[in-house]
């Protein structure tokens, strides 16, 4: 009698081995033409006590969808039981197989063994197989449930057991006999479920022959094999990390995704995440220079990074599993100490404060001030969180410092790289709240400052790199915040005239160069008359003398104004100067001194019924004034 299944006929004289078992389930999968066979029970008892491994369902590749037929079915004993025992059992009920054989780590005092079953006619149904695969199962309660699945790999093994080739089992018998409904449907239930999806279940992994190399590692991550993964993969020192975001630049562009998943031509392949008939798939490396896998079919339409691609194949549960995989497959570490540990306490428990409503309640001018871009806040701590480096940078004033450059933080705010001086600008408006502090290059360790160069360099990039540094968010900490957040209101300041000519006319010199540390100098280059050399001095940097010169024609205007109807309005200034400045740059001025306006005896204030009749303002509404003070 002659059956169909699996076979791989690479000997082995001891249980194969983590990356062994890979490459079986890939010749087994990709090379059909020969690992499905027809051949008599004898000849595949005889190959199985050779070494060779086996599935003894037909299959059309590595899926349970790809389940064909099967007239053979095994039952695995390796656990609290002997040979004797399951083979009376045999014949107690009356099923018996057309032989057995041990496996290689049987022993006199372990008996671990395969029995294995013929059917008498070929199964074509899933449903029947199942139940009958089940309900052998259930009868040799001592068996391997794991033996259940379509598409379960035998090893090869030692000795054979009691050969009687002619020995057949009828599958209907035994179903109406033994199987029962409740107990044996739970077991397939994820199954069915499965088959019933085809190809719309989105766990699926394809692996076709024609793309993927046999060596391909998909099958091995399915598995969740890093064992062998990582003999292959993790076969250097271990290389650590000081930081998650160094760890994640190093999976997602140094290894070359396509070159690790065995897929032969990565610019254009079958996708493996659908049952895809031409090749719709690419990989390739996007503009941070990280290799994306992109899928260009509509019902897939799939483009996942290395992490993602993982995920996928792998079904991992959760994203920390998913890490630790990877880190296990390329032998990679992250190193995390106390003080790092101790550094991301603080962003929680800052995240927690600017969540739960503590913030608004202690700040509460700061909190209205800084109310629309408090998410920029919070997408920063998540950045921060990502990178913390080792170093003990900290003082001990508790600021969690780490370096990002403008762009790198526009892309993680997913905000166009146009956006950069606006994203600055807000940053300059957390930094004035002193919820944020950025801090001048001169304030950082060289070994950080070196760091954050390679970093940057990495990436191809010669954006500058900036330094913060967020502060322990304490109670302390939030009265200087809301004494911030008071002078913001009290100077007029705005959000769009957010400069550092505003900071340093409205809060003086001092604030101005805190935030904005990189302007505090100017340089200027003067060539010397007599001796033509070229002298360079470096001042601290004031205002413009550009600016001083608008601020001089405006406080004039006003002066006029106030003297002949007591009052002005910013419109009636911007009217006032349209023939030597456009009105948007009035406007701006304005904006950039109304925090200067008391140094010059003046005062911005919202008018009240009572100023209104003082200084006869017609009109409806209450609008701001410039008055004497
Ligand atoms: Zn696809």
């Amino acid at each position: 009698m002659k059956i169909k299944c699996m076979l791989d006929i690479k000997k082995f004289n001891k249980k194969p081995m983590g990356y062994e078992i890979g490459a079986i389930q890939n010749r087994l999968a990709n090379n059909l033409s020969k690992s499905q066979v027809e051949i008599t029970v004898e000849e595949l008892a005889e190959y199985l006590v050779d070494g060779c491994s086996f599935k003894p369902a037909l299959l059309n590749g590595s899926q349970s969808i790809d389940w064909q037929s099967q007239s053979v079915f095994a039952l695995d004993f390796d656990n609290d039981t002997t040979i004797q025992e399951e083979l009376d059992r045999c014949n107690l009920l009356g099923i018996h197989p057309s032989f057995g054989y041990t496996s290689f780590s049987f022993t006199d005092i372990k008996h671990k063994f395969r029995l294995v079953f013929v059917t008498d006619e070929v199964i074509t149904d899933m449903e029947t197989r199942n139940k009958l695969q089940i309900t052998l199962i259930k009868i040799f309660s001592k068996s391997d449930i794991n033996t259940k699945d379509a598409t379960r790999l035998f090893f090869g093994g030692k000795r054979l057991i009691s050969t009687e080739y002619g020995n057949t089992i009828n599958a209907n018998e035994i179903i109406e006999k033994y199987y029962e409904e409740d107990k044996c449907k739970a077991e397939y239930v994820d199954t069915t479920a499965k088959e019933e999806r085809g190809v719309q279940d989105r766990r699926n992994i394809y692996i076709s022959y024609l793309s993927c190399t046999p060596l391909s590692s998909i099958p091995l991550i399915s598995t969740h094999d890093d064992v062998s993964l990582s003999k292959i993969y993790g076969n250097h020192k271990t290389y650590v990390f000081e930081t998650n975001a160094e760890f994640l630049n190093y999976i997602t562009s140094e290894i070359n995704l396509g070159e690790f998943l065995g897929i032969k031509q990565s610019n254009s392949f079958n996708c493996i995440f659908h049952n895809d008939s031409k090749p719709s798939a690419s990989i390739f490396l996007n503009e941070s220079d990280q290799y994306i896998y992109k899928c260009n079919s509509s019902s897939c339409n799939v483009s996942y990074n290395i992490v993602g691609t993982i995920e996928r194949i792998g079904n991992f549960k959760s994203r920390p599993q998913t890490y630790k995989f990877i880190k296990k497959v390329f032998n990679l570490e992250v190193m995390e100490t106390d003080w790092q540990k101790e550094q991301k306490e603080i962003l929680f428990e800052n995240l927690k404060a600017l969540n739960n409503g503590e913030f608004e309640d202690i700040c509460y001018q700061a909190g209205k001030n800084i109310t629309g871009i408090k998410h920029y806040l919070e997408r920063l701590h998540i950045i921060a969180l990502d990178n913390i480096y080792n170093d003990k940078l900290s003082d001990d004033d508790g600021n969690v410092i780490f370096f990002a450059s403008i762009e790198f933080i526009c892309k993680q705010m997913n905000v166009s790289p146009n956006s950069m001086g606006k994203i600055s600008q807000k940053l300059a408006v957390l930094s004035y709240h002193k919820v944020l502090n950025k801090l001048d290059d001169s304030q950082i360790p060289d070994t950080m400052f070196k760091k954050s160069k390679s970093v940057a360099s990495n990436k191809k990039s010669n954006n500058h790199v900036n330094y913060f540094s967020i502060p322990s968010y304490t109670v302390n900490k939030f009265i200087e915040v809301e004494d911030r957040g008071i002078a913001w209101k009290k100077n007029g300041h705005t959000m769009k005239g957010m400069s550092r000519e505003m900071i340093a006319r409205g809060d003086g010199l001092e604030t101005a160069n805190e935030l904005y540390p990189q302007y505090k100098k100017v340089k200027t280059e003067k060539v010397d008359k007599e001796t033509g050399e070229i002298i360079t001095t470096v001042a601290d940097r004031t205002t413009t003398d550009m600016s001083n010169k608008r601020v001089e024609v405006i406080l004039k205007a006003i002066g006029e104004l106030i003297s002949s109807q007591g009052y002005c309005t910013e419109k009636q200034l911007i009217y006032m100067l349209y023939k030597q400045y456009a009105y948007n740059t009035t406007e701006t001025q304005l904006k950039r001194m109304r925090g200067q306006l008391s140094q010059f005896g003046l005062k911005r204030v919202k008018a009240t019924k009572e100023l209104k009749l003082e200084y006869n303002i017609k009109g409806n509404g209450y609008p701001y004034i410039i008055i004497s003070n």
